[in-house]
C-alpha cells in the first residue's frame, strides 16, 4: 500500500531491510528517490544503539535501533545517490547469528518533516584551538568514530553545553580549516573534523564557557540545518559577499566551494564589515586568496578605524553597496549573500531591495 504523507501527495516513503554475514550487518535503507545525497546522510553508531537519518527533501527518513548484540565502534556508510540507496555497515564483535536487528527506539521507521524531528546531538571531542584575532578562536572539533555527518555549504549546527545546571545551545557555522590549502581533495580524516570560528565574548552566556574548554574536553554538537541550497549557485556568474564580524563564518565555506565548484563564476567579491583592522578575520589568508585566484577580491571596511587607516570606513550603506555590486557583464546572473549583526542585516536587505536587487538574487543566513 502506498501512504499518503500529512501534506496529501502520494509520495513512496523510504524503507529499510538488513541482511548479515559472519563479521557484519548491513543495514539498507532504500529512499525510493533518486535526489539524495550523501549531505543528507546523518549517522551515529554509539552505546549499542543505531540512528540512522536520510533527509529527502523537507521530509527525515529515520532507523533508530539498539542493536541486538555487540559491534566495533566504527561503520561504513555508502551512499548510492543516483541508485537512492543507502548503506550502514557494521562489524560484530562475535561471529554469531542474529535473529533481529534490534530493538526499535523513538521515532524507528518513521518518515516525518525535518522540522518535527527535533535535533539530534553527538559528543565531539575539543582536538585543538588557536586564535584567529584577540577575541576570536578557532576550535577542531572531532566527530565520533561512529559518525557520518556532513555539514553543507552555509548551514550551521547547533552546539550544547550546560552552564550551571542549565543546558545552552547556540548555532555556529562550520568553516573549512584555512582559506588557501584546502582545494586538494578532502580525505576520511578531514571528514571526522569540525572547524569553528567563535568570537568571545567577556559577558557573553556562552562563548566565555567555550574559551575555557581544554582540549580532549567534550561538547555537543547537532545535526545541520540551514536554508542555502547549492543549486542556487550552479550558473552564477557574480557572487557578492557581505559580512559583518563573524558573519564572516558562512562566507568562508561558501569562497571555497564557489571557486571550486560553480562553473559559470567570473567574479567572487567580499566586502567585509568590522570594527577595526584587529578584528578583521582571516584578513593574510584573504588577501592570499586574492593573489591565487583573480576572480575573487577582498575589500575591507572598518566602522571604528584608528588612526592611520587608509581603507574604506562607515557601515553597510545604500551609497557602498552600489560601487561594489558591479556586475562583470550587463546582464551577469548575480546572487548575493548577507550575513552579521541583526541590524546589519536588516539595513543590508533594505538597502538591495531599494537597488532593485530581488529576493531570488539575495540569501540571508539566518538560524
Ligand atoms: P550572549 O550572551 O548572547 O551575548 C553577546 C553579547 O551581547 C555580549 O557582548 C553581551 O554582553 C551582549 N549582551 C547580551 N545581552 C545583552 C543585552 N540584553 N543588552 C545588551 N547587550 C547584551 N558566532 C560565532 O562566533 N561564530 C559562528 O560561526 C556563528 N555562527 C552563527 C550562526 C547562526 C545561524 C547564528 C544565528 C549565530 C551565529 N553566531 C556565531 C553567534 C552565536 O550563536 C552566539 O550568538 C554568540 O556566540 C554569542 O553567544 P554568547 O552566549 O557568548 O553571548
Ligand atoms: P561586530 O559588532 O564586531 O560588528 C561588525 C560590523 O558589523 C561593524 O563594524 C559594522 O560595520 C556592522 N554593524 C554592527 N552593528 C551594526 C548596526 N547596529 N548597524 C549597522 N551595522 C552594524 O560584529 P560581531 O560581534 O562579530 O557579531 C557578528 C554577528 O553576526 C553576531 O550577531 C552573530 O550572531 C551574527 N552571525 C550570524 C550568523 C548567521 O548565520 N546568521 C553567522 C555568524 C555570525
Amino acid at each position: 500500500k502506498t501512504p499518503v504523507l500529512d501534506n496529501g501527495s502520494k509520495d513512496i516513503i523510504p524503507s529499510y531491510d538488513w541482511f548479515q554475514t559472519d563479521g557484519s550487518i548491513t543495514v539498507v535503507i532504500y529512499a525510493k528517490q533518486k535526489d539524495i545525497n550523501s549531505e543528507g546522510v546523518i549517522a551515529d553508531l554509539q552505546e549499542g544503539k543505531l540512528r540512522g537519518e536520510i533527509i529527502v527533501k523537507d521530509h527525515s527518513y529515520l532507523v533508530h535501533v539498539e542493536l541486538s548484540n555487540e559491534v566495533h565502534e566504527e561503520m561504513t556508510v555508502q551512499v548510492s545517490e543516483k541508485v537512492g540507496k543507502v548503506e550502514f555497515v557494521l562489524k560484530k564483535k562475535e561471529a554469531l547469528f542474529w535473529k533481529k536487528l534490534g530493538q526499535p527506539l523513538e521515532g524507528h521507521n518513521s518518515f516525518a518533516k525535518c522540522t518535527d524531528r527535533g535535533l539530534h546531538y553527538r559528543k565531539c571531542k575539543l582536538l585543538s584551538k588557536s586564535n584567529v584575532t584577540h577575541d576570536t578562536r578557532l576550535l577542531c572539533l572531532k566527530l565520533p568514530p561512529g559518525t557520518h555527518l556532513k555539514v553543507p555549504v552555509g548551514h550551521h549546527v547547533y552546539l550544547k553545553q550546560t552552564i550551571t545546571g542549565t543546558e545552552i545551545v547556540k548555532p555556529y557555522t562550520p568553516v573549512s580549516s584555512s582559506l588557501v590549502s584546502t582545494f586538494k581533495t578532502p580525505s576520511h580524516d578531514d571528514e571526522m573534523h569540525l572547524y569553528f570560528m567563535i568570537k568571545i565574548y567577556p559577558n557573553g552566556l556562552f562563548t566565555p564557557v567555550l574559551d575555557n574548554l581544554q582540549i580532549g574536553d567534550y561538547i555537543f554538537v547537532s545535526n545541520p540545518e540551514g536554508t542555502l541550497i547549492k543549486s542556487q549557485l550552479e550558473d552564477v556568474e557574480d557572487l557578492f559577499l557581505l559580512a559583518g564580524g563573524t558573519g564572516f563564518t558562512p562566507m568562508a565555506k561558501l569562497l571555497n566551494y564557489a571557486l571550486t565548484s560553480s562553473s559559470y563564476l567570473r567574479t567572487v567579491k567580499l566586502m567585509f564589515f568590522n570594527k577595526t583592522e584587529d578584528d578583521i578575520l582571516w584578513r593574510s589568508q584573504l588577501e592570499q586568496l586574492t593573489c591565487n585566484d583573480e576572480r575573487f577580491d577582498v575589500q575591507f571596511i572598518l566602522s571604528e578605524p584608528k588612526k592611520g587607516w587608509t581603507g574604506k570606513q562607515g557601515r553597510i550603506s545604500s551609497s557602498l553597496l552600489s560601487q561594489f555590486l558591479k556586475r562583470s557583464k550587463f546582464d551577469s546572473k548575480i546572487f548575493i549573500c548577507i550575513c552579521g549583526p541583526v541590524p546589519f542585516m536588516e539595513q543590508g536587505i533594505q538597502f538591495l531591495q531599494g537597488l532593485g536587487y530581488s529576493c531570488k538574487e539575495v540569501h540571508c543566513f539566518t538560524a
